[in-house]
């Protein structure tokens, strides 16, 4: 199995930051997919970034990389996790806060990926907010984003808590946050191949 892996954006995507600065979305998801990418070859596992470039990446052509990927080896040996930071505004801070996980609409092998990553992150996360769409009999969000709609493996983006609320920034440039934020990927990641036995 392939683990890919995208970070969200790029240094020259406008917004995208905490309302003082310390937090760009952009640095940070690519600080922790590239410690998520060291753990889980620590661990044997077969992982790839998918924009290891730092500017911004078109959707389009993070979505025909992936694709590229799955044509090759197979969409069945192929998973995909987009790490973000989510935004509650545009502006200056706000209260929403907690963390995430979509999918596209529907059931697919995606929703199951989804449940070890919501698993691992109601353990690493004890005590945060887990903000959880249970409509659907499942605790992630169903969204039609770009990068989940049009790849063809199972594919999971996660909202790694906020990026304008306060406590949230405190806690994320943390080194216990961030190190909270890589194992839940590492472990959600790990728990899913091996329920799958991948
Ligand atoms: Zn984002």
């Amino acid at each position: 199995m392939k683990i890919l892996i995208d970070n969200g954006h790029g240094a020259d995507t406008k917004g995208k930051r905490s309302p003082d600065g310390r937090l760009l979305e952009y640095k940070y998801t690519r600080e922790i997919a590239g410690r998520v990418e060291k753990e889980l070859r620590a661990k044997g596992y077969d992982v790839q970034l998918i924009v290891p470039e730092t500017h911004d990446v078109s959707l389009t052509e993070r979505a025909r990389r992936v694709n590229e990927i799955c044509g090759k080896i197979g969409t069945a040996n192929v998973i995909l996790i987009s790490i973000h930071v989510n935004a509650a505004g545009n502006g200056p801070w706000m209260t929403a806060r907690g963390w995430s996980a979509f999918t596209s609409k529907g059931q697919t092998k995606a929703d199951i990926l989804a449940n070890h990553l919501y698993a691992a992150a109601e353990k690493v996360l004890a005590g945060h907010k887990i903000r959880k769409d249970m409509s659907d009999g499942d605790p992630d969000w169903e969204e039609g984003f770009y990068i989940l709609r049009k790849t063809k493996c199972p594919a999971v983006l996660t909202e790694n808590l906020f990026q304008d609320n306060k406590d949230d920034v405190d806690f994320l440039l943390s080194d216990k946050g961030k190190e909270a934020i890589v194992k839940l990927h590492v472990d959600g990641i790990v728990s899913y191949l091996k329920s799958i036995g991948a």
